[in-house]
Protein backbone atom coordinates (compact mmCIF):
# COMPACT_ATOMS: atom_id res chain seq x y z
CA UNK A 1 0.00 0.00 0.00
CA UNK A 2 0.86 3.50 -1.03
CA UNK A 3 0.15 5.22 2.03
CA UNK A 4 1.80 2.84 4.26
CA UNK A 5 4.63 2.13 2.82
CA UNK A 6 5.61 6.24 2.88
CA UNK A 7 7.06 6.79 5.89
CA UNK A 8 9.66 3.72 6.06
CA UNK A 9 10.96 4.76 2.78
CA UNK A 10 12.97 7.50 4.52
CA UNK A 11 13.94 5.99 7.85
CA UNK A 12 15.94 2.59 5.91
CA UNK A 13 17.37 4.75 3.42
CA UNK A 14 18.61 6.93 6.70
CA UNK A 15 19.54 3.25 8.12
CA UNK A 16 21.73 2.76 5.26
CA UNK A 17 23.65 6.11 5.55
CA UNK A 18 24.27 5.21 9.16
CA UNK A 19 25.57 1.73 8.54
CA UNK A 20 28.11 3.59 5.57
CA UNK A 21 29.04 5.90 8.05
CA UNK A 22 30.08 3.40 10.74
CA UNK A 23 31.74 1.19 8.13
CA UNK A 24 33.95 4.61 7.07
CA UNK A 25 34.68 4.95 10.71
CA UNK A 26 35.75 1.63 11.72
CA UNK A 27 37.69 1.42 8.73
CA UNK A 28 39.13 4.39 8.71
CA UNK A 29 40.02 4.12 12.82
CA UNK A 30 41.19 0.32 11.87
CA UNK A 31 43.72 1.65 9.25
CA UNK A 32 44.94 4.46 11.83
CA UNK A 33 45.88 1.91 14.72
CA UNK A 34 47.35 -0.75 12.50
CA UNK A 35 49.35 2.15 11.08
CA UNK A 36 50.25 3.13 14.42
CA UNK A 37 50.94 -0.60 15.31
CA UNK A 38 53.41 -1.44 12.61
CA UNK A 39 54.82 1.57 13.14
CA UNK A 40 55.45 -0.05 17.09
CA UNK A 41 56.98 -3.55 16.12
CA UNK A 42 60.32 -3.93 17.96
CA UNK A 43 60.42 -7.99 17.70
CA UNK A 44 61.99 -8.98 14.38
CA UNK A 45 58.91 -10.92 13.54
CA UNK A 46 56.86 -7.52 13.13
CA UNK A 47 54.56 -8.85 15.81
CA UNK A 48 53.12 -5.24 17.34
CA UNK A 49 53.83 -4.72 21.33
CA UNK A 50 50.12 -3.45 21.10
CA UNK A 51 47.24 -4.45 18.91
CA UNK A 52 44.75 -1.34 18.86
CA UNK A 53 42.82 -2.70 15.67
CA UNK A 54 41.32 -5.24 16.87
CA UNK A 55 40.61 -3.00 20.19
CA UNK A 56 38.59 -0.69 17.90
CA UNK A 57 36.73 -3.61 15.81
CA UNK A 58 35.57 -4.76 19.23
CA UNK A 59 34.46 -2.00 20.42
CA UNK A 60 32.23 -1.23 17.49
CA UNK A 61 31.08 -5.04 17.95
CA UNK A 62 29.84 -4.34 21.57
CA UNK A 63 28.20 -0.92 20.50
CA UNK A 64 26.86 -1.36 16.97
CA UNK A 65 23.59 -2.79 16.33
CA UNK A 66 23.47 -6.76 15.01
CA UNK A 67 23.02 -5.92 11.62
CA UNK A 68 25.51 -3.38 11.31
CA UNK A 69 28.31 -5.99 12.28
CA UNK A 70 28.60 -7.70 9.03
CA UNK A 71 29.05 -4.86 7.04
CA UNK A 72 31.82 -3.19 9.99
CA UNK A 73 33.96 -6.60 9.76
CA UNK A 74 33.57 -6.20 6.03
CA UNK A 75 35.21 -2.39 6.53
CA UNK A 76 37.83 -3.75 9.10
CA UNK A 77 38.96 -6.68 6.05
CA UNK A 78 39.35 -4.17 3.53
CA UNK A 79 41.10 -2.13 6.26
CA UNK A 80 43.77 -5.02 7.20
CA UNK A 81 44.12 -5.98 3.60
CA UNK A 82 45.49 -2.15 2.85
CA UNK A 83 47.50 -1.92 5.77
CA UNK A 84 49.28 -4.54 5.87
CA UNK A 85 49.34 -5.53 1.99
CA UNK A 86 52.92 -3.40 1.75
CA UNK A 87 54.72 -5.94 4.46
CA UNK A 88 53.01 -9.35 4.08
CA UNK A 89 52.41 -11.64 0.83
CA UNK A 90 48.51 -11.59 0.02
CA UNK A 91 47.19 -14.70 1.37
CA UNK A 92 49.50 -14.06 4.97
CA UNK A 93 47.14 -10.01 4.85
CA UNK A 94 43.97 -11.79 4.03
CA UNK A 95 44.60 -14.70 6.85
CA UNK A 96 45.51 -11.77 9.19
CA UNK A 97 42.30 -9.73 8.39
CA UNK A 98 39.99 -13.54 8.80
CA UNK A 99 41.71 -14.09 11.85
CA UNK A 100 40.89 -10.90 13.73
CA UNK A 101 37.06 -10.23 12.52
CA UNK A 102 36.73 -14.35 13.45
CA UNK A 103 38.62 -13.52 16.75
CA UNK A 104 36.81 -10.33 17.65
CA UNK A 105 33.14 -11.39 16.14
CA UNK A 106 33.50 -15.00 18.91
CA UNK A 107 34.73 -12.52 21.79
CA UNK A 108 32.04 -10.23 21.33
CA UNK A 109 28.68 -12.49 20.43
CA UNK A 110 29.76 -14.06 23.52
CA UNK A 111 29.79 -10.61 25.50
CA UNK A 112 26.99 -9.54 24.22
CA UNK A 113 25.18 -12.64 24.75
CA UNK A 114 26.08 -13.02 28.40
CA UNK A 115 25.49 -9.18 29.12
CA UNK A 116 22.71 -8.02 27.45
CA UNK A 117 22.32 -6.02 24.07
CA UNK A 118 23.12 -2.66 25.00
CA UNK A 119 26.27 -3.39 26.52
CA UNK A 120 28.52 -0.96 28.84
CA UNK A 121 31.33 -0.92 31.42
CA UNK A 122 28.76 -0.15 33.95
CA UNK A 123 28.89 -3.40 36.30
CA UNK A 124 31.41 -5.38 37.65
CA UNK A 125 29.81 -8.49 35.81
CA UNK A 126 29.69 -6.79 32.26
CA UNK A 127 33.80 -6.12 33.02
CA UNK A 128 33.95 -9.75 34.41
CA UNK A 129 32.83 -10.80 30.87
CA UNK A 130 34.49 -8.92 28.82
CA UNK A 131 38.07 -9.56 30.23
CA UNK A 132 37.06 -13.24 29.71
CA UNK A 133 35.65 -13.24 26.59
CA UNK A 134 37.87 -10.66 24.82
CA UNK A 135 41.51 -10.19 26.12
CA UNK A 136 41.17 -13.81 27.49
CA UNK A 137 39.64 -15.73 25.09
CA UNK A 138 39.59 -13.80 21.20
CA UNK A 139 42.87 -12.80 21.37
CA UNK A 140 43.95 -16.58 22.27
CA UNK A 141 42.01 -17.82 19.47
CA UNK A 142 43.72 -14.71 17.67
CA UNK A 143 47.16 -15.42 19.01
CA UNK A 144 46.53 -19.41 18.30
CA UNK A 145 46.27 -18.75 14.26
CA UNK A 146 48.27 -15.96 13.79
CA UNK A 147 51.12 -17.93 15.58
CA UNK A 148 50.89 -20.28 12.52
CA UNK A 149 50.69 -17.90 9.98
CA UNK A 150 53.82 -16.48 11.26
CA UNK A 151 55.42 -19.98 11.13
CA UNK A 152 53.84 -20.82 7.62
CA UNK A 153 55.50 -17.03 6.80
CA UNK A 154 59.20 -18.61 8.38
CA UNK A 155 60.42 -15.19 9.02
CA UNK A 156 62.18 -16.07 12.31
CA UNK A 157 62.93 -19.11 14.25
CA UNK A 158 61.01 -18.13 17.45
CA UNK A 159 58.73 -21.08 18.73
CA UNK A 160 55.24 -21.50 18.14
CA UNK A 161 54.24 -20.86 21.18
CA UNK A 162 55.98 -17.89 21.97
CA UNK A 163 54.78 -16.17 18.86
CA UNK A 164 51.09 -16.70 19.66
CA UNK A 165 51.77 -15.23 23.28
CA UNK A 166 53.12 -12.03 22.25
CA UNK A 167 50.44 -11.84 19.46
CA UNK A 168 47.81 -12.52 22.52
CA UNK A 169 49.08 -10.34 25.08
CA UNK A 170 49.53 -7.28 22.23
CA UNK A 171 45.85 -8.30 21.21
CA UNK A 172 44.82 -8.23 25.00
CA UNK A 173 46.51 -5.83 25.97
CA UNK A 174 44.77 -3.54 23.34
CA UNK A 175 41.64 -4.07 24.19
CA UNK A 176 42.64 -4.26 27.87
CA UNK A 177 43.52 -0.45 27.09
CA UNK A 178 41.21 0.96 24.22
CA UNK A 179 37.56 -1.22 24.39
CA UNK A 180 36.46 0.65 27.72
CA UNK A 181 37.82 3.87 26.71
CA UNK A 182 36.09 3.50 23.57
CA UNK A 183 32.66 1.96 24.93
CA UNK A 184 32.68 4.19 27.72
CA UNK A 185 32.85 7.46 25.51
CA UNK A 186 30.90 6.49 23.01
CA UNK A 187 28.14 5.51 25.41
CA UNK A 188 28.53 8.97 27.54
CA UNK A 189 28.62 11.06 24.45
CA UNK A 190 25.13 9.20 23.14
CA UNK A 191 23.38 9.97 26.44
CA UNK A 192 24.30 13.50 26.26
CA UNK A 193 27.46 13.52 28.53
CA UNK A 194 25.87 13.61 31.55
CA UNK A 195 27.36 13.96 35.00
CA UNK A 196 30.02 16.82 33.00
CA UNK A 197 32.04 18.82 35.49
CA UNK A 198 34.56 20.96 34.87
CA UNK A 199 36.07 20.21 38.06
CA UNK A 200 36.35 16.99 37.10
CA UNK A 201 38.02 17.45 34.22
CA UNK A 202 40.76 19.59 35.68
CA UNK A 203 40.94 17.05 37.98
CA UNK A 204 41.49 14.40 35.02
CA UNK A 205 44.25 16.83 33.71
CA UNK A 206 46.30 16.66 37.42
CA UNK A 207 46.14 13.50 37.06
CA UNK A 208 47.52 13.10 33.68
CA UNK A 209 49.92 15.73 33.76
CA UNK A 210 51.01 13.15 37.07
CA UNK A 211 51.21 10.41 34.25
CA UNK A 212 53.40 12.29 31.96
CA UNK A 213 56.21 13.73 34.33
CA UNK A 214 56.52 10.43 36.12
CA UNK A 215 56.04 8.33 32.94
CA UNK A 216 58.72 10.70 31.49
CA UNK A 217 60.94 10.29 34.17
CA UNK A 218 60.69 6.58 35.01
CA UNK A 219 60.87 5.07 30.99
CA UNK A 220 63.30 7.43 30.37
CA UNK A 221 66.39 6.02 32.03
CA UNK A 222 68.44 3.72 30.93
CA UNK A 223 68.66 1.18 33.54
CA UNK A 224 67.62 1.64 37.65
CA UNK A 225 70.86 -0.11 38.53
CA UNK A 226 72.80 2.97 36.66
CA UNK A 227 70.16 5.87 37.96
CA UNK A 228 68.59 6.31 41.27
CA UNK A 229 65.43 6.56 40.70
CA UNK A 230 62.53 8.30 43.04
CA UNK A 231 59.15 7.74 40.95
CA UNK A 232 59.27 4.20 39.20
CA UNK A 233 56.81 2.59 37.21
CA UNK A 234 54.65 1.34 39.60
CA UNK A 235 53.75 4.56 41.06
CA UNK A 236 51.94 5.48 37.87
CA UNK A 237 49.68 1.81 39.22
CA UNK A 238 48.66 4.71 41.97
CA UNK A 239 47.53 6.96 39.50
CA UNK A 240 45.22 4.85 37.53
CA UNK A 241 44.11 3.46 41.50
CA UNK A 242 43.66 6.99 41.92
CA UNK A 243 42.22 7.67 38.50
CA UNK A 244 39.68 5.03 39.28
CA UNK A 245 38.43 6.20 42.70
CA UNK A 246 38.02 9.85 41.35
CA UNK A 247 36.70 10.01 38.17
CA UNK A 248 35.01 6.24 37.40
CA UNK A 249 35.89 3.71 34.20
CA UNK A 250 36.30 6.98 31.86
CA UNK A 251 39.08 8.51 33.96
CA UNK A 252 40.31 5.14 34.74
CA UNK A 253 40.23 3.82 30.93
CA UNK A 254 41.98 7.31 29.90
CA UNK A 255 44.90 8.09 32.62
CA UNK A 256 45.44 4.24 32.08
CA UNK A 257 45.48 4.47 27.80
CA UNK A 258 48.21 7.49 28.60
CA UNK A 259 50.53 5.33 30.63
CA UNK A 260 50.14 2.95 27.87
CA UNK A 261 51.27 5.18 24.97
CA UNK A 262 54.25 6.24 27.44
CA UNK A 263 55.07 2.74 28.44
CA UNK A 264 55.25 1.34 24.34
CA UNK A 265 56.87 4.80 22.91
CA UNK A 266 59.98 4.02 25.42
CA UNK A 267 59.94 0.46 24.84
CA UNK A 268 60.47 0.96 20.98
CA UNK A 269 63.05 3.66 21.63
CA UNK A 270 65.30 0.94 23.92
CA UNK A 271 64.56 3.20 26.95
CA UNK A 272 62.67 0.97 29.28
CA UNK A 273 64.23 0.46 32.95
CA UNK A 274 64.37 -2.99 33.21
CA UNK A 275 67.43 -4.63 31.10
CA UNK A 276 66.67 -7.40 29.32
CA UNK A 277 68.57 -9.47 26.25
CA UNK A 278 65.70 -10.32 24.43
CA UNK A 279 63.58 -7.68 22.93
CA UNK A 280 60.82 -10.39 23.34
CA UNK A 281 61.25 -10.41 27.20
CA UNK A 282 60.89 -6.63 27.40
CA UNK A 283 57.80 -6.19 25.21
CA UNK A 284 56.00 -9.13 27.50
CA UNK A 285 57.57 -7.70 30.43
CA UNK A 286 55.64 -4.24 29.50
CA UNK A 287 52.71 -5.69 28.30
CA UNK A 288 52.30 -7.74 31.79
CA UNK A 289 53.45 -4.13 33.63
CA UNK A 290 50.32 -2.72 31.66
CA UNK A 291 47.87 -5.40 31.92
CA UNK A 292 47.84 -4.79 36.11
CA UNK A 293 47.27 -1.05 35.60
CA UNK A 294 44.55 -1.66 33.67
CA UNK A 295 43.07 -4.54 35.23
CA UNK A 296 43.78 -3.15 38.53
CA UNK A 297 42.10 0.60 37.74
CA UNK A 298 39.15 -0.30 34.98
CA UNK A 299 38.18 -2.74 37.46
CA UNK A 300 38.46 -0.64 40.41
CA UNK A 301 36.42 1.78 39.03
CA UNK A 302 33.53 -0.72 37.74
CA UNK A 303 33.78 -1.96 41.79
CA UNK A 304 33.43 1.45 42.90
CA UNK A 305 30.25 1.99 40.29
CA UNK A 306 28.48 -1.13 41.12
CA UNK A 307 28.56 -0.04 44.79
CA UNK A 308 27.90 3.12 44.08
CA UNK A 309 24.52 2.31 42.04
CA UNK A 310 23.55 -0.81 44.28
CA UNK A 311 23.29 2.36 47.41
CA UNK A 312 21.60 4.22 45.15
CA UNK A 313 18.87 1.37 45.00
CA UNK A 314 19.18 0.55 48.53
CA UNK A 315 18.28 4.56 49.12
CA UNK A 316 15.50 4.57 46.57
CA UNK A 317 14.01 1.40 47.57
CA UNK A 318 14.35 2.89 51.83
CA UNK A 319 12.53 5.95 50.23
CA UNK A 320 9.80 3.90 48.27
CA UNK A 321 9.60 1.69 52.11
CA UNK A 322 9.84 5.46 53.78
CA UNK A 323 6.53 6.68 52.22
CA UNK A 324 4.75 3.62 52.04
CA UNK A 325 4.69 3.64 56.11
CA UNK A 326 3.91 6.92 55.57
CA UNK A 327 1.10 6.40 53.49
CA UNK A 328 0.27 3.56 56.20
CA UNK A 329 0.64 5.97 59.48
CA UNK A 330 -2.00 8.16 57.82
CA UNK A 331 -4.62 5.28 56.72
CA UNK A 332 -4.41 4.23 60.54
CA UNK A 333 -4.09 7.90 61.76
CA UNK A 334 -7.30 8.73 59.38
CA UNK A 335 -8.75 5.39 61.06
CA UNK A 336 -8.16 6.04 64.35
CA UNK A 337 -10.42 9.23 64.31
CA UNK A 338 -13.02 8.42 62.50
CA UNK A 339 -12.80 5.85 64.83
CA UNK A 340 -12.97 8.19 67.82
CA UNK A 341 -15.98 10.11 66.13
CA UNK A 342 -18.19 6.79 65.76
CA UNK A 343 -17.25 6.18 69.17
CA UNK A 344 -18.30 9.72 70.57
CA UNK A 345 -21.54 9.43 68.43
CA UNK A 346 -21.79 5.84 70.03
CA UNK A 347 -21.38 7.23 73.49
CA UNK A 348 -24.27 10.04 72.59
CA UNK A 349 -26.55 7.52 71.73
CA UNK A 350 -26.23 5.49 74.32
CA UNK A 351 -26.15 8.38 76.90
CA UNK A 352 -29.26 9.48 75.09
CA UNK A 353 -31.00 5.43 75.44
CA UNK A 354 -29.91 5.54 78.78
CA UNK A 355 -31.68 8.93 79.88
CA UNK A 356 -35.03 8.08 77.69
CA UNK A 357 -34.54 5.14 79.24
CA UNK A 358 -34.65 5.86 82.42
CA UNK A 359 -36.85 8.92 81.96
CA UNK A 360 -40.68 9.54 82.03
CA UNK A 361 -41.92 10.21 78.27
CA UNK A 362 -44.53 12.89 79.43
CA UNK A 363 -42.72 14.88 82.13
CA UNK A 364 -39.68 14.02 81.80
CA UNK A 365 -38.55 12.89 85.47
CA UNK A 366 -37.46 9.51 86.65
CA UNK A 367 -39.49 6.38 85.31
CA UNK A 368 -40.11 4.24 87.71
CA UNK A 369 -38.03 1.75 87.04
CA UNK A 370 -34.95 4.11 87.31
CA UNK A 371 -36.67 5.70 90.48
CA UNK A 372 -36.84 2.34 92.40
CA UNK A 373 -33.40 1.21 91.48
CA UNK A 374 -31.87 4.85 92.70
CA UNK A 375 -34.04 4.04 96.00
CA UNK A 376 -32.64 0.98 96.51
CA UNK A 377 -28.88 2.20 95.86
CA UNK A 378 -29.71 5.30 98.55
CA UNK A 379 -31.32 2.82 101.24
CA UNK A 380 -28.33 0.69 101.14
CA UNK A 381 -25.99 3.70 101.55
CA UNK A 382 -28.38 4.97 104.44
CA UNK A 383 -28.56 1.44 105.83
CA UNK A 384 -24.71 1.82 106.53
CA UNK A 385 -24.41 5.12 107.76
CA UNK A 386 -27.22 4.43 110.02
CA UNK A 387 -29.30 7.06 108.71
CA UNK A 388 -33.19 7.57 108.39
CA UNK A 389 -35.60 8.39 105.36
CA UNK A 390 -39.01 8.97 104.67
CA UNK A 391 -40.89 8.61 101.63
CA UNK A 392 -44.03 10.66 100.28
CA UNK A 393 -46.71 9.15 97.74
CA UNK A 394 -48.34 11.76 95.59
CA UNK A 395 -51.72 10.91 94.47
CA UNK A 396 -54.04 13.60 92.30
CA UNK A 397 -57.36 14.29 93.59
CA UNK A 398 -60.46 12.86 90.90
CA UNK A 399 -57.98 13.14 88.33
CA UNK A 400 -60.18 10.79 86.25
CA UNK A 401 -62.74 13.71 86.35
CA UNK A 402 -59.84 16.03 84.19
CA UNK A 403 -60.13 13.40 81.79
CA UNK A 404 -63.15 13.35 81.29
CA UNK A 405 -64.44 16.88 81.35
CA UNK A 406 -61.56 18.33 79.56
CA UNK A 407 -60.04 14.93 77.75
CA UNK A 408 -56.82 13.14 77.75
CA UNK A 409 -54.13 15.62 76.72
CA UNK A 410 -55.60 18.26 79.49
CA UNK A 411 -55.12 15.16 81.89
CA UNK A 412 -51.29 15.15 80.54
CA UNK A 413 -51.04 18.62 80.82
CA UNK A 414 -51.64 18.80 83.90
CA UNK A 415 -49.17 15.71 84.89
CA UNK A 416 -46.26 17.86 83.41
CA UNK A 417 -47.16 20.68 85.52
CA UNK A 418 -47.47 19.73 88.85
CA UNK A 419 -43.94 17.91 88.49
CA UNK A 420 -42.33 21.70 88.91
CA UNK A 421 -43.54 22.60 92.29
CA UNK A 422 -42.71 19.05 93.62
CA UNK A 423 -39.40 19.49 92.02
CA UNK A 424 -38.64 22.90 93.68
CA UNK A 425 -39.86 21.58 97.26
CA UNK A 426 -37.40 19.12 96.76
CA UNK A 427 -33.52 19.30 97.67
CA UNK A 428 -31.50 17.99 94.49
CA UNK A 429 -30.41 14.87 96.27
CA UNK A 430 -34.13 13.75 97.23
CA UNK A 431 -35.71 11.23 94.81
CA UNK A 432 -38.58 11.94 92.62
CA UNK A 433 -40.24 9.88 90.26
CA UNK A 434 -43.45 8.97 88.15
CA UNK A 435 -44.77 5.27 89.67
CA UNK A 436 -47.71 5.47 86.77
CA UNK A 437 -50.51 7.46 86.12
CA UNK A 438 -51.32 10.27 88.33
CA UNK A 439 -49.28 8.91 90.90
CA UNK A 440 -46.06 9.51 92.07
CA UNK A 441 -43.47 9.28 94.60
CA UNK A 442 -40.86 11.28 96.48
CA UNK A 443 -37.87 9.74 98.57
CA UNK A 444 -36.34 11.93 101.18
CA UNK A 445 -32.46 10.80 102.45
CA UNK A 446 -32.17 11.73 105.98
CA UNK A 447 -35.95 13.32 106.90
CA UNK A 448 -37.85 12.08 109.36
CA UNK A 449 -41.60 12.21 109.43
CA UNK A 450 -41.82 14.98 110.42
CA UNK A 451 -39.69 16.78 107.57
CA UNK A 452 -41.38 15.09 105.40
CA UNK A 453 -44.84 16.00 106.33
CA UNK A 454 -43.90 19.81 106.22
CA UNK A 455 -42.34 18.89 102.55
CA UNK A 456 -45.42 17.39 101.74
CA UNK A 457 -47.43 20.05 103.08
CA UNK A 458 -45.58 22.29 101.53
CA UNK A 459 -46.19 20.34 97.83
CA UNK A 460 -49.58 20.02 98.18
CA UNK A 461 -50.23 23.93 98.98
CA UNK A 462 -48.17 24.61 95.77
CA UNK A 463 -50.51 22.39 93.95
CA UNK A 464 -53.69 23.25 95.28
CA UNK A 465 -52.27 27.16 94.27
CA UNK A 466 -50.96 25.71 90.74
CA UNK A 467 -52.23 27.87 88.04
CA UNK A 468 -53.42 25.34 85.01
CA UNK A 469 -54.50 26.39 82.16
CA UNK A 470 -55.47 24.11 78.62
CA UNK A 471 -57.13 25.91 75.98
CA UNK A 472 -57.87 29.04 78.00
CA UNK A 473 -59.79 27.03 80.64
CA UNK A 474 -58.34 27.40 84.51
CA UNK A 475 -57.90 24.00 85.71
CA UNK A 476 -57.34 23.53 89.56
CA UNK A 477 -55.95 20.38 91.08
CA UNK A 478 -55.37 18.99 94.61
CA UNK A 479 -52.91 15.85 95.46
CA UNK A 480 -53.36 13.33 98.67
CA UNK A 481 -50.17 12.76 100.21
CA UNK A 482 -48.87 9.37 102.50
CA UNK A 483 -46.11 9.98 104.40
CA UNK A 484 -43.93 6.88 105.75
CA UNK A 485 -40.72 7.30 107.61
CA UNK A 486 -38.42 4.06 107.21
CA UNK A 487 -37.15 2.36 109.91
CA UNK A 488 -33.82 1.75 109.07
CA UNK A 489 -33.84 -2.02 108.10
CA UNK A 490 -37.07 -2.16 106.15
CA UNK A 491 -37.27 -3.26 102.45
CA UNK A 492 -38.32 -0.83 99.96
CA UNK A 493 -41.30 -2.44 98.71
CA UNK A 494 -42.45 -2.32 102.74
CA UNK A 495 -41.86 1.38 103.29
CA UNK A 496 -43.81 2.19 100.08
CA UNK A 497 -46.70 0.09 100.90
CA UNK A 498 -46.73 2.07 104.46
CA UNK A 499 -46.93 5.30 102.41
CA UNK A 500 -49.36 4.01 100.07
CA UNK A 501 -51.29 3.20 103.19
CA UNK A 502 -50.70 6.31 104.29
CA UNK A 503 -52.28 8.03 100.87
CA UNK A 504 -55.16 5.58 101.23
CA UNK A 505 -55.70 7.27 104.64
CA UNK A 506 -55.85 11.06 103.10
CA UNK A 507 -57.77 9.95 100.96
CA UNK A 508 -60.24 8.41 103.19
CA UNK A 509 -60.32 11.35 105.27
CA UNK A 510 -61.15 13.96 102.26
CA UNK A 511 -58.28 14.19 100.47
CA UNK A 512 -56.35 17.16 99.66
CA UNK A 513 -53.97 16.31 102.92
CA UNK A 514 -51.13 14.83 104.04
CA UNK A 515 -51.36 11.56 106.68
CA UNK A 516 -48.67 10.30 107.64
CA UNK A 517 -47.59 6.68 109.33
CA UNK A 518 -44.14 5.38 110.48
CA UNK A 519 -42.94 1.73 110.23
CA UNK A 520 -43.69 0.87 113.60
CA UNK A 521 -47.25 1.68 112.38
CA UNK A 522 -46.84 -1.43 111.07
CA UNK A 523 -50.16 -3.24 112.04
CA UNK A 524 -52.50 -0.08 110.86
CA UNK A 525 -51.98 -1.94 107.21
CA UNK A 526 -54.88 -2.96 106.15
CA UNK A 527 -54.92 -5.71 103.58
CA UNK A 528 -56.71 -3.83 100.59
CA UNK A 529 -53.08 -1.78 100.62
CA UNK A 530 -51.08 -4.40 99.87
CA UNK A 531 -52.28 -5.30 96.36
CA UNK A 532 -49.95 -2.28 95.76
CA UNK A 533 -46.64 -4.49 94.81
CA UNK A 534 -43.62 -2.59 94.20
CA UNK A 535 -41.26 -4.51 91.97
CA UNK A 536 -37.39 -3.83 91.82
CA UNK A 537 -35.79 -3.62 88.24
P1 LIG B 1 -58.81 9.48 93.31
O1 LIG B 1 -58.93 10.83 93.88
O2 LIG B 1 -59.44 8.43 94.08
O3 LIG B 1 -57.37 9.18 93.11
O4 LIG B 1 -59.49 9.54 91.95
P2 LIG B 1 -58.85 9.49 90.57
O5 LIG B 1 -59.84 9.78 89.53
O6 LIG B 1 -57.66 10.31 90.52
O7 LIG B 1 -58.39 8.00 90.53
P3 LIG B 1 -58.51 6.86 89.45
O8 LIG B 1 -57.53 5.81 89.79
O9 LIG B 1 -59.94 6.40 89.41
O10 LIG B 1 -58.21 7.47 88.08
C1 LIG B 1 -56.91 7.73 87.64
C2 LIG B 1 -56.99 8.24 86.27
O11 LIG B 1 -55.81 8.76 85.81
C3 LIG B 1 -57.37 7.14 85.27
C4 LIG B 1 -56.66 7.51 84.02
O12 LIG B 1 -57.56 7.92 83.00
C5 LIG B 1 -55.83 8.70 84.42
N1 LIG B 1 -54.54 8.57 83.89
C6 LIG B 1 -53.61 7.66 84.22
N2 LIG B 1 -52.46 7.91 83.53
C7 LIG B 1 -52.70 8.99 82.71
C8 LIG B 1 -51.93 9.72 81.76
O13 LIG B 1 -50.77 9.44 81.51
N3 LIG B 1 -52.53 10.80 81.17
C9 LIG B 1 -53.76 11.17 81.41
N4 LIG B 1 -54.27 12.22 80.79
N5 LIG B 1 -54.53 10.50 82.28
C10 LIG B 1 -54.01 9.43 82.94
MG1 LIG C 1 -54.48 6.83 91.34
MG1 LIG D 1 -56.00 9.89 91.76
Amino acid sequence: MLIGSKPSLPQSRHVDYQIIKAMFLVGIAYYVAALLAIHQTITPEGIAILWPPNAILLAAFLIYPYRYLPYIAMAGVIAELIASISSFPIWAAVSFALINILSVSIGAALIRQKSGQNFNFNQLKNGAYFLLFGPFIAACIAGMLGGSVYILLGRSDTSYVNLWQIWWFGDALAMLILTPLIVVLWRWIEAGMPNFKWSALFEMTLIWLGVISIGYQSFEVGSYEQTFLFFTPIWLVLLGIFAAIRLGVIGASSTVALIAIFAVEHLMRGTHPIILSLPQSAVLLTQEYLAIIAIVSIGLALLIKEIADQRDILKQQEKALKSQNQFLEDRVNERTIALKEVNQALQKANDRLAKSAATDELTGISNRRHFLSEVQRELQRLRLDNQTASAIMIDLDHFKLVNDNLGHEAGDVVLREIVTPISQAIRPRDLFGRMGGEEFLVFLSGADDRMANTVAERIRNEIEKLPITYRGQQIQVTASFGVAQWDGHAELDELFHQADKALYQAKNLGRNQVFSLTMSDKAAVTKSSQENHFELP
